[in-house]
């Protein structure tokens, strides 16, 4: 019906004829359209739990399991990320874990999920036994301008400035807490090719004044001590997402 002549043109009324028919067309085939929602930018944190699998990390002698007065320090950077994940998850936060269960992951897989999810945070997680308290670490890296092609073993380099804002987030929400904390910088490998805000948290023994006679080991087993420190960490993510730390992911 809707042809055109031999010319290539249609006549004036023959285009509107078309014209009607193709709207009434349109009309009774098309669904009716969805306007798509503006959805507010994914809050994405990684958390790095530390060693796992045949790699225990630290651990006091025995090997046999972080209970009956043993322990392994994979299995407290497990039950911390645990922790972390679900109180994070419950304030709206995407939540990408580099490990789930007992399995070891290595380096390069580690900051290949932490690079990939472009988050806002990024939180490793060790313990130990010697020391007290929580240590908090960020990358002894110089700090660096964005480059347009960043080496991987120093991706970190433009994030440290973002890096210490964390870092001090997260201070100040275990002191809040009432935790012992300290703050320092390191080489990590793990952490100096992340490009995100990161911060290694070391869980270590309370100590005398965390008003606890427990053993070391029994210390780092104590889940409401580890509850402590997850809700310290989260309590400070939500701050640092609400100090607009949001912007710019993915960018230094
Ligand atoms: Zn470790």
């Amino acid at each position: 019906m809707c042809m055109e002549d031999g010319d290539g043109r249609r006549s004036r009324a023959m285009g509107l004829i078309c014209l009607g028919m193709a709207w009434m067309a349109a009309s009774a085939q098309t669904p009716p359209v969805q306007v798509p929602t503006v959805q507010a930018p994914r809050y994405t944190v990684v958390v790095d739990a530390a060693h796992g699998g045949d790699d225990t990390g630290g651990h006091s002698g025995t090997q046999s399991g972080s209970q009956n007065g043993s322990w392994m320090e994979k299995d407290t950077t497990l039950a911390l990320s645990v922790r972390l994940r679900s109180l994070l998850a419950a304030r709206g936060i995407a939540v990408v874990t580099t490990r789930e269960t007992d399995t070891n992951v290595d380096r390069v897989r580690r900051d290949e999920l932490a690079n990939h999810a472009k988050a806002q945070a990024c939180i490793i997680l060790h313990a130990s036994l010697s020391g007290t308290g929580v240590h908090l670490f960020i990358s002894s890296l110089a700090p660096a301008q964005p480059a347009r092609i960043e080496p991987w073993s120093t991706a970190q380099a433009p994030w440290i400035n973002r890096s210490l804002g964390l870092a001090g987030a997260l201070n100040s929400a275990m002191q809040h807490a009432g935790l012992s904390v300290t703050l320092g910088r390191t080489a990590l490998p793990v952490v100096d090719s992340m490009a995100c805000p990161a911060v290694a948290i070391e869980m270590s023994p309370k100590g005398a004044s965390g008003g606890s006679d427990h053993s070391p080991i029994d210390s780092l087993n104590d889940t409401d001590y580890q509850a402590r420190i997850a809700e310290a960490v989260a309590a400070a993510i939500v701050e640092w997402r609400s100090a607009g730390s949001d912007t710019g992911a993915g960018q230094p």
